[in-house]
């Protein structure tokens, strides 16, 4: 069953109010989305498998435990490739997909005008980026493209959250694991997140 695992933590609360802030500049704005990703990472790793393996320290040999399990990053242009820096950091082997999706203005449904998975990704655990659940169609796309390709575990990180989009994400794929930093009160009539924090991928390239 889905589950949604809201950051609850002082530091990503701080990071959001100022994410949020209509003063915050771009530089600031990319900055504190990354040290935001980065808290998504590991509350959204805390349960991928480990295997033993020994190293000695210069004092004596230890058995430690490494993660081992493949991992596959997939940012949905354009906002959520503010989010891969921190990943690739975090997780140096994972491999990266793209998706690029746009949405029809009449009927609102999302459709993939590029979209690039790595091969043989069966089997691993996805984590997709995309850092404003809005209305859940865009995430619902990507994840019906990730799960497609095979990829049975799938996580999907996002910044703001609102419960409609929450909504139709679980109801579109009942397994989907959700990691926000914030949940939301609410769409508007735009489709826009409040008390959200305006259009995320023109507060992160400056293209307001
Ligand atoms: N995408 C954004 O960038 N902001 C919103 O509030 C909703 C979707």
């Amino acid at each position: 069953m889905s589950s949604i695992h809201i950051l609850e933590h002082p530091l990503a609360s701080h990071f959001v109010t100022h994410l949020r802030d209509e003063d915050t500049k771009p530089s600031l704005f990319r900055s504190l989305c990354k040290r935001l990703t980065t808290l998504l990472a590991i509350e959204a790793s805390k349960d991928l498998h480990l295997t033993s393996k020994i190293v000695t320290t210069p004092l004596e040999e230890i058995t430690g435990h490494v993660i081992s399990e493949p991992l596959i990053a997939i940012p949905i242009l354009r906002a959520g490739l503010g989010m891969l820096d921190p990943i690739v950091e975090m997780f140096p082997d994972v491999s990266v997909g793209y998706i690029g999706l746009e949405r029809n203005e009449q009927t609102a449904i999302a459709s993939a005008y590029y979209a690039k998975l790595p091969p043989r990704i069966g089997g691993l655990t996805a984590f997709i980026l995309d850092p404003m659940l809005a209305t859940g169609g865009s995430a619902a796309h990507a994840v019906s493209l990730v799960s497609a390709a095979g990829i049975s575990t799938i996580k999907m990180l996002c910044i703001v959250a609102a419960p409609e989009g929450v909504q139709h994400l679980q109801q579109a794929h009942p397994t989907i694991e959700i990691y926000t930093a914030a949940l939301d009160r609410e769409l508007n009539d735009k489709k826009y997140i409040l008390p959200g924090l305006g259009d995320f991928g023109d507060r992160l390239y400056g293209t307001y």
